[in-house]
């Protein structure tokens, strides 16, 4: 691998700089409020469209930076912030993967700007993959679409669950059955406009951490959308679907090519929740004092923040390395993208479970944040792939074995 320079440039420390003050001054004062609101934090997303950081502009300008670390490097930030308020900024970005990643250059152009909006106007998207019976097997999906030819119109019917930003978005990036015989082959994505009759919020979810963040479930019953609004248009998933009737690759899953692009920024949004978490506990180790001297002069604590410090530092490697290989278009041969976020996830669990630790009574209060955070640390072993199909995705890389 050629040897890249992860030393940041001018461009990289002023968005850094410009995300942190963001992240500290509007984001950590209100993390505490919306967690227990549990409700989606509509005026931090206001506050963040009116600087243009929830923005078409500043994703896709970032999406498309030559060294790709604009994403990480912001990512990291915002959550070091609060992940719950984080991820109601970034839920959208999802969904506008998910469009660009299966949509023609004139899908993406329309829909991607309807699904952000403008400031006093904002507009949310979701990406909706995940049903109850089809998690980590996507092939298990039971959304149907079927075209309608008299009308030129697919029609959509099933459930959709764990949707971020389900039911409450503008625009729904939908996954669905096309053809059932052809598994995962057979599926395809589409866009449901704005206001599209069939498609409602099911069940809202309440959850152990990323609290102001939106999940829900989305209930298609009878949608019809547009012929135009099938990702890639009618003649692309035509020949993908005779070429895996033939036995051919026939173009991978829908779902799976969104996720390959968004797991490194998923890694670096764990690792914003450790060093946040890390940086606290550092902080009440040198001041909290027991037996007559601060607790860190006890090895028991300053090893503990050693091993603390070095996995947010190795996962934010292997995180920045996979968004600069996915950058120069290099595959990911050993499953990179996977290696990062189950790195980074498994470490935020560690650091912010060590950080609260640390911070003894106080870390298991609500008074102190650090309790938040490991909450929130959780669900980066669960979603975008859990822990274990990311160890199933690296296994299977680096064998070439049929790994179950
Ligand atoms: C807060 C939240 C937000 C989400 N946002 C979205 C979203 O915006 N869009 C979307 O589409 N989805 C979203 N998801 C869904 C998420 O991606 C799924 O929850 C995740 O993929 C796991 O699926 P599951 O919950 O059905 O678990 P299951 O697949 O049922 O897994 C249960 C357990 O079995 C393990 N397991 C399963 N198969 C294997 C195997 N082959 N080998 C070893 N272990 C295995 C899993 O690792 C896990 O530990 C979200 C989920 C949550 C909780």
């Amino acid at each position: 691998m050629t040897n890249p320079s992860f030393e940041l440039d001018q461009d990289h420390l002023d968005l850094r700089d410009w995300v942190h003050t963001f992240a500290a001054d509007v984001v950590r004062p209100a993390a505490s409020e919306w967690d227990e609101r549990e409700e989606f934090p509509w005026p931090v997303l206001e506050e963040a469209a009116k600087i243009g950081l929830y923005s078409l502009d500043f994703f896709a300008t970032q999406s498309f930076d030559k060294t790709g670390l604009g994403i990480p490097v912001a990512m990291e930030e915002l959550f070091w912030g609060d992940a719950g308020i984080g991820l109601s900024i970034v839920g959208t970005a999802l969904a506008a993967a998910g469009l660009s990643s299966n949509g023609t250059p004139e899908q993406v152009g329309e829909w991607a700007p309807q699904m952000f909006g403008s400031p006093g106007d904002l507009k949310l998207a979701a990406f909706c993959s995940s049903e109850p019976d089809a998690g980590s097997d996507v092939g298990a999906m039971r959304t149907r679409a079927v075209y309608d030819e008299a009308t030129d119109e697919w029609v959509l019917n099933g459930t959709k669950t764990w949707a971020t930003n389900g039911g409450l978005a503008d625009i729904h990036v939908i996954t669905a059955v096309v053809d059932p015989e052809l598994r995962t082959r057979g599926q395809a994505s589409f866009v449901v406009p704005p206001g599209t009759k069939g498609l409602a919020q099911g069940q809202k979810f309440t959850k152990h951490g990323i609290r102001a963040s939106h999940t829900a479930e989305v209930v298609l019953d009878n949608c019809r959308v547009p012929g135009r609004c099938l990702l890639g248009g009618k003649d692309r998933l035509d020949t993908k679907l005779a070429k895996a009737r033939e036995g051919g690759r026939g173009g991978g899953q829908p779902s799976m090519a969104t996720f390959e692009r968004t797991r490194p920024a998923v890694g670096a949004q764990a690792i914003g929740i450790a060093r946040a978490a890390y940086e606290i506990a550092l902080d009440y180790a040198k001041t909290r004092e027991q037996f007559g001297k601060p607790i860190i002069e006890n090895q028991a604590i300053a090893f503990t923040l050693a091993d603390m410090a070095t996995s947010i530092e190795a996962s934010r490697l292997l995180v920045w390395r996979a968004a600069w290989m996915a950058s120069q278009g290099k595959a990911f041969t050993q499953a990179e993208g996977s290696m990062s976020k189950l790195f980074a996830g498994e470490t935020a669990v560690r650091v912010t479970e060590r950080a609260m630790q640390i911070l003894g009574g106080n870390g298991y209060t609500r008074e102190y944040p650090v309790e938040r955070m490991a909450r929130d640390a959780k669900i980066y072993t669960i979603f975008e792939g859990t822990s274990e199909i990311q160890r199933l995705v690296i296994a299977r890389s680096i064998s070439g074995a049929p790994i179950r």
